[in-house]
């Protein structure tokens, strides 16, 4: 292994092994901290998919802490800390107080922080993040769930996070190459800087910054930063690359979307889908709370569908309807209470046949794995930027396509499908 990868969640961190796998790398997707008996023999990067964005910061770091220490005992010889390309994070953390425990645990002098992903539009300007055409605080962002972000400033929103000094690697600087931002984090760390925002608005920006941190302990970042890290091991001659599949097999069954997303793009992805006449049930959480709609329910109406199309299962809704969700139950209690309905679900119709499963948001792609058992996946063929489909490395021959909510075009859940044999 050459590097060892910590996701804080787990469409985060299929994203990222997309990554490194269009780069290259040999690549493994492994949820939850891995043990003694997971599978990261023979593969070129691993990526450990935690759920370690919203839980609380010990928690995190514990985990996270653990997965680094079987990374490294594996062999990495980087460790890369993945966190969303929108930065979803709260004042208490959790990307300040895990890449805080991180770096001190590798003993890195400083580390790079830049979410930028500019194929789905996320750029970074002077340390502010943008999100498509506004800063991130202006974005739908601000209204997440459970981050909601309102500041678009990551060396202030870093800042609040960690007791280390969060400085700044600005575009006139990024724009002229490599050398010039590994000798500004040189200096940045001279200074007393252990973590540096890095500005990017290209692909080039994060090829360059990738090369800059080659000899870095630790990277952090969205997975954009992952573009440029695989050519710095072939450099080196450890790493000789392969060429990415470009469709996936899969056991033959039934096909089904789950979706817990309430983001923008997630809420137009089942719009479409309706609209094209895909059979739809929306889960209405109070009724899941007043005991009025079980999971048995809605598997019951799901395997009456037709076998011939996907069946879309979700309880995305309008910020205001979120709210008032919110206000009725609590905003943790709300998210976990769809999660489990969603996962169930899940489950109880894998029971009865699905086997292609499309899951749109990372909290429910967590909830929804995590109830199928799945521990560790192979990555496959890109359905849009940032979203592979994947099969579990289990034998049932499972494929997944976990969907991160701002990810995918207005017509994910209907293209998908036809990157599957
Ligand atoms: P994203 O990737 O868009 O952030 P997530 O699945 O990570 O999506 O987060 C969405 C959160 O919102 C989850 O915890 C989910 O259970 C919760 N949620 C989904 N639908 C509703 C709803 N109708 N009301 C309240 N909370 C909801």
């Amino acid at each position: 292994m050459l590097l060892g990868c910590i996701a804080d969640d787990l469409t985060g961190a299929t994203d990222l092994a997309l990554m490194l796998t269009r780069h290259g790398m040999r690549t493994v997707q492994v949820m939850g901290v891995p043990g003694a008996d997971t599978p990261i023999d023979g593969v070129d990067a691993v990526v450990v998919a935690l759920k370690s964005r919203t839980n609380p910061a010990e928690e995190a770091i514990r985990w996270s802490l653990e997965s680094a220490e079987t990374l490294l005992a594996g062999g990495a010889r980087q460790l890369f800390f993945k966190y969303c390309s929108t930065f979803d994070s709260t004042d208490r953390g959790n990307i300040g107080p895990v890449a805080e425990a991180l770096l001190e645990k590798v003993g890195g002098e400083i580390a790079l922080v830049c979410p930028a992903f500019p194929a789905n539009r996320r750029t970074v300007y002077l340390g502010h993040l943008f999100a498509g055409d506004v800063p991130l605080d202006e974005s739908p962002m601000k209204d997440h769930p459970l981050t909601p972000m309102r500041d678009s400033n990551l060396v202030r929103v870093l800042q609040r996070q960690t007791r280390l000094r969060v400085g700044l690697v600005p575009y006139s600087v990024v724009d002229q190459g490599a050398d010039a931002i590994r000798a500004a984090l040189a200096r940045a760390a001279t200074g007393g800087m252990r973590f540096a925002v890095t500005d990017a608005v290209s692909d080039r920006h994060l090829v360059n910054m990738g090369a800059a941190a080659t000899d870095h302990a630790l990277v952090t970042g969205g997975s954009g930063v992952a573009m440029g890290l695989p050519d710095n091991f072939a450099r080196k001659g450890l790493l000789k690359k392969t060429e990415p599949g470009w469709r996936m097999s899969a056991a033959k069954g039934r096909a089904l979307i789950v979706s817990g997303s309430c983001s923008e793009a997630t809420r137009g992805q089942v719009r479409a889908a309706e609209a094209a006449g895909i059979p739809s049930f929306k889960v209405d959480p109070l009724a899941v709370a007043q005991g009025r709609l079980a999971a048995t329910d809605i598997a019951s109406w799901a395997a009456r569908q037709p076998a011939s199309r996907p069946v879309l299962v979700y309880s995305s809704d309008e910020p205001a309807n979120v709210r008032a969700v919110q206000t009725e139950l609590g905003r943790e209690a709300a998210g976990a209470l769809v999660e489990r309905e969603l996962a169930a679900t899940a489950m109880a119709l894998v029971e009865k046949g699905f086997t292609r499963l499309i899951v749109a948001g990372g909290e429910t792609s967590g909830a929804v794995v995590g109830a199928l058992g799945v521990r560790a996946i192979e990555i496959g063929p890109e359905i849009d930027p940032g979203v592979p489909w994947t099969r579990g490395l289990d034998g049932r021959g499972l494929v997944l396509a976990l969907k991160s909510g701002n990810f995918g075009a207005p017509d994910f859940f209907l293209k998908a499908w036809d990157l599957l044999e």
